[in-house]
């Protein structure tokens, strides 16, 4: 599997690297937007762990050109930003998965490898699970075309579980990713899929003993 990451701090692009390497990744390093962008188009790479701040144009420019390209190559997202509008800006940039720094390596290489059983295929600006439709952009929910009112966690939320669907995901890496740094505690995941269980149906989001939540197909 061959990886492109692009990343301007030296010491974080060094540890990356060393240990994608150690896990038997092929990864080729840039240190800049322009030259990150020019190796996403031409590299020929199974994916992209692509840093948001980074010298001379964005992260979120480098995926939203790829994207408007037709290339359809799975993207991470790395980022030091905090905060559920950065993560929805990658999002509906195109990116496939973000991560907040720090990270963990575990946590980062699960969620690389989950990108990269997936295939590549088109993103559409919609997100649908049976009769709920999602659009990140503009953040509104319809439950069978009527359109439900989210709190801004139960919408990133769902936005992930949409995401992973038709795949299950654990409470940690929903924590992860809704929360970021700033929880610790899965079980507040029990709480929030409790309230948009009373929003959209009990049971649209099904419980897998054991790992976590997944859409109902
Ligand atoms: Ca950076």
């Amino acid at each position: 599997m061959r990886l492109l990451l692009v990343e301007d701090e030296r010491a974080m692009a060094a540890a990356l690297r060393k240990g994608l390497e150690s896990e038997g990744f092929v990864v080729e390093h840039a240190a800049d937007g322009p030259s990150g962008l020019q190796a996403a188009r031409f590299g020929g790479f199974d994916a992209v762990l692509l840093d948001v701040m980074l010298p001379g144009m964005s992260g979120y420019t480098v995926v939203r050109t790829l994207r408007s390209e037709r290339n359809w190559v799975p993207v991470l997202m790395i980022s030091a930003k905090d905060g559920e509008y950065d993560q929805a800006d990658g999002l509906d940039y195109g990116a496939d998965d973000y991560l907040v720094k720090p990270f963990s390596f575990v946590v980062l290489l699960a969620r690389l490898r989950a990108l990269l059983r997936r295939d590549p295929v088109p993103r559409p600006s919609r997100l649908r699970c049976g009769p709920i439709e999602l659009d990140p952009a503009t953040h509104q929910v319809w439950l069978d075309d009527t359109e439900i009112a989210l709190a801004p966690r139960e919408f990133a939320l769902l936005e992930h579980l949409m995401r992973a669907a038709p795949a299950a995901v654990g409470k940690e890496a929903i924590v992860d990713s809704v929360w970021g740094q700033e929880s610790a505690d899965p079980n507040v995941v029990e709480v929030y899929v409790s309230y948009l269980r009373r929003k959209l149906g009990k049971a649209r989001i099904e419980t897998v003993r054991g790992v976590g939540y997944r859409m109902a197909p």
